[in-house]
């Protein structure tokens, strides 16, 4: 699932081939467009951004942005949630059996959006709160600062894995980067938060940053242009079962539980409910 390392290479590799161009054409393929487009401005999705101009892509958490603003006003906010991708092509690239909308740009170049499970959601809106999800989202990881961060977590008390993918305490961290922070931190991801000591949560802080920034580096090396990759060799942890804990050895454990793989070093990672180890 595209998280906050992904979803920022895309906005980047999207705001400098995209930015200034001119949508000419969308082609919605049924029935997958059905399921993921959503227009909250009752103009018509496809009436509305044929003509227009990408202005910006910004990225909010899991959500990728598209701002327009000729001819007319209006953003294009994409929710990819488990499944969807985005690609960049030509006419002559295969389309993915799973397309749900092609834009052809002035460019020609095709930007599409496809969806193997058609989880994902793209809006067409006036105003991002109106978005689903949208408006509950918590700060930026990178845009917290340590104080702040102790301060909000105090405000959960579950175990540390829960906390850290709950959108409304950080935005943008999903199960992958979860179990990635955990390992560098060396909590083990059922910890409750109520047991973590303050130099424990100063290590969770330290691990946020340096983890999210080095995924972004390692997603950028790996994808280059082919946005709709998800480039997941250099994890550590994160489905690594059975494999040895590059700082230990140990062989890496899984637990799965409410549909999602967690995986940890039960040696660097000590602590939590001896559960599936
Ligand atoms: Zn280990």
């Amino acid at each position: 699932m595209p998280e906050l390392p992904e979803l920022e290479v895309v906005r980047d590799v999207l705001q400098r081939r995209v930015v200034g161009k001119t949508i000419t054409r969308i082609e919605l393929f049924q029935p997958m467009a059905a399921l993921v487009v959503r227009d909250l401005t009752g103009r018509g999705f496809a009436e509305t951004l044929t003509g227009a101009t990408f202005d910006n892509v910004t990225r909010r958490g899991k959500f990728l942005l598209f701002a327009f603003t000729r001819p007319v006003s209006a953003w294009l906010v994409l929710n990819p949630k488990l499944t969807g991708r985005l690609q960049l092509a030509t006419a002559q690239t295969k389309r993915f059996k799973k397309t749900a909308v092609a834009f052809t740009l002035s460019d020609q170049t095709e930007l599409r959006y496809y969806d193997d499970k058609t989880m994902g959601q793209l809006y067409l809106t006036d105003a991002v709160e109106r978005v689903p999800d949208f408006a509950g989202m918590g700060p930026e990881p990178f845009d917290i600062t340590r104080e702040e961060f102790r301060e909000r977590l105090k405000l959960y008390r579950g175990e540390i894995k829960g906390v850290l993918t709950r959108g409304e305490f950080l935005a943008g961290i999903g199960n992958a980067y979860a179990d990635e922070i955990l390992w560098h931190a060396q909590l083990h991801p059922y910890r409750k938060r109520t047991q973590l000591t303050a130099d424990e949560i100063d290590r969770l802080y330290d691990a946020i940053q340096t983890t999210l920034r080095e995924s972004i580096a390692q997603v950028r090396a790996a994808m280059g242009e082919n946005i709709h990759l998800e480039p997941r060799d250099f994890l550590n942890v994160h489905l690594r079962t059975g494999e040895a804990c590059p700082r230990c050895g140990t062989t890496i454990s899984e637990i799965s539980a409410n549909q999602r793989i967690t995986n940890f070093c039960r040696t660097c990672q000590p602590g939590g409910l001896i559960r599936g180890m």
